[in-house]
């Protein structure tokens, strides 16, 4: 009763409160404004609500500013007595897959069957990864998952460059053919307004971060080597002209599908990130020509990504062999666009202290079911200028390895092994990586903190990643989930796929 008395008595008092445009009375009178007391407490609350909002807004505004990292001075840490660039032809990728360098160099086909006790042949490996029969009885290796994988890569192959995966130069996509280069040179007020442009246009491309390095012969793979004629190529003779700058792009691959591995599922979003990398590469490619720049496009082909990536001020390396990237952690594939036009700002290397987690971190090591990734416990935590995994002082086994860079060596060969076991890719070290997590606001918190936070904590938080149930791996029941996360799809509310996430993992 007492409230229909108050009722009545606001009912006087809220005439001058009734908004100019009308409008429920009833809703007014229902904060009780005519009520001193209550007018009081509102008055604080709101006071207090602001400066809540206030310092949250400052803590997001300090998060914001931590997930733009800070410049490093520190990379790269070469030693020069050790350092040579890499020749094309000692990639992994490219030696499993040219007959004739396998002949070449039958004491690594020897070397590493008898030190790893198998009988694997590097040379038919591909041709056997995907002639795996598909067990329906078995989530993650089912005819759809096989469907999958085989989808997510088909649209490269009919572009003819699904060999720029394993390093070819010159594929379709990623044509040397600078015929189309505009005669007309577009030009730039100012270097800041060339690469705002470039990189509005990679977002357009479909690339979730884009940065621009300098061309650095230190990342070229050098010679460069045509696997269909065996043919040894030069920057100097055969490439169509000088590269200036390398343009860096990102492409996500889905957190679900990513949490399947080491199941065939995940090779899907692989595929379709090499896909979408290709296109992507040769869409920033033709949009230089057309404004009078040479440029050619390149996926893994042509120089290494991870240090050009982290030149362009996009990530850092990390213990798993990839480059971490702030929000999308390992998640990622690169492409690369060479270019001879410089009128731009230049990114530099940037740390959020990630290499430095990986000194104590070490779950994808544990996760990586060949045994190819070091452990913290191993000499120099596998960090350092040369390879310390095992066999690694054997000579000639890291024949693979870039020497002479401070970073985490693995031992690409047994991942490779791996995966033609497997029948497909892998990916576990990607699906387990304590920065492998959904664009969640606490995920960038603890990107915040993770600087500033000493390294016991460091470890801690690695143990705590799958408490809270993310990155365990090789579990059927993550298959079975991931084909489940189509529903709505229609709706699509939060949008989270944009960076590669349903949220729904
Ligand atoms: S892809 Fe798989 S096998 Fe290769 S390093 Fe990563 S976890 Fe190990
Ligand atoms: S799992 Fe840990 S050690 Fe491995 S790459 Fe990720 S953060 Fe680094």
């Amino acid at each position: 009763m007492s409230n229909e008395h108050d009722d009545t008595k606001a009912g006087d008092a809220n005439d001058q409160l009734e908004p100019a445009g009308g409008g429920d009375r009833r809703e007014v009178d229902a904060l009780g404004l005519d009520n001193p007391a209550r007018r009081k407490f509102l008055t604080r609350t709101a006071v207090g609500g602001g400066a809540a909002l206030a310092g949250l807004a400052a803590g997001y505004g300090a998060i914001e500013y931590s997930v733009q990292g800070r410049p490093s001075k520190n990379y790269p840490e070469i030693d020069e007595a050790i350092f040579k660039p890499k020749d094309q032809r000692d990639v992994v990728l490219t030696f499993a897959n040219s007959k004739a360098l396998n002949e070449k160099h039958p004491e690594r086909n020897e070397q590493y069957n008898r030190l790893q006790k198998k009988e694997f042949d590097f040379v038919a490996g591909f041709r056997d990864m995907y002639a795996k029969p598909w067990d329906n009885n078995k989530p993650g290796y089912t005819q759809m998952d096989r469907a999958l994988q085989l989808a997510g890569w088909h649209p490269l192959g009919v572009a003819g460059s699904r060999k720029s995966a394993n390093l070819q130069p010159n594929t379709p996509l990623h044509s040397w053919d600078q015929s189309d280069v505009e005669e007309e040179q577009y030009k730039f007020d100012d270097k800041q307004a060339a690469s705002d442009a470039i990189k509005s246009a990679a977002r357009v491309f479909g690339a979730v971060k884009c940065g621009i390095a300098r061309q650095d012969k230190r990342w070229d793979y050098d010679p460069l080597y045509d696997l269909e004629t065996n043919q040894e190529l030069s920057w100097e003779e055969d490439f169509p002209f000088k590269p200036k700058s390398v343009i860096v792009m990102l492409t996500p691959q889905d957190y679900d599908c990513v949490a399947t591995a080491p199941a065939w599922t995940a090779d899907g979003t692989y595929g379709a990130g090499y896909t979408q990398m290709g296109i992507q590469a040769d869409q920033m490619a033709k949009f230089l020509r057309a404004m009078g720049y040479h440029a050619v496009s390149a996926g893994n082909d042509l120089g290494s990504s991870v240090p050009y990536a982290i030149m362009a001020g996009l990530g850092e390396g990390a213990r798993n062999g990839t480059l971490i990237a702030p929000l999308v952690g390992p998640r990622i594939r690169i492409c690369k666009v060479y270019t001879d036009f410089d009128f731009v700002e230049y990114d530099q290397p940037h740390t959020w202290g990630i290499t430095d987690f990986c000194l104590s971190c070490g779950k994808c090591a544990e996760a990586c079911p060949a045994d190819a990734i070091p452990l913290p416990s191993d000499k120099n935590g596998g960090y350092g200028f040369e390879p310390s995994y095992e066999f690694s002082d054997e000579p000639g086994y890291t024949w693979n390895n870039h020497h002479g860079i401070k970073k985490f060596y693995s031992d690409a060969k047994k991942c490779y092994n791996f995966w033609v076991e497997n029948g497909g890719g892998c990916g576990a070290c990607i699906a387990s990586c304590t920065f492998n997590e959904p664009d969640f606001w606490h995920h960038k918190f603890i990107l915040g903190i993770t600087p500033a936070s000493p390294k016991p904590l460091h470890a801690l938080m690695a143990q705590m990643h799958p408490a809270f149930g993310y990155g365990h791996t090789n579990d059927p029941a993550k298959a079975e989930k991931f084909w489940k996360t189509g529903e709505g799809m229609r709706v699509n509310s939060s949008m989270k796929n944009n960076i590669g996430t349903s949220n729904k993992s």
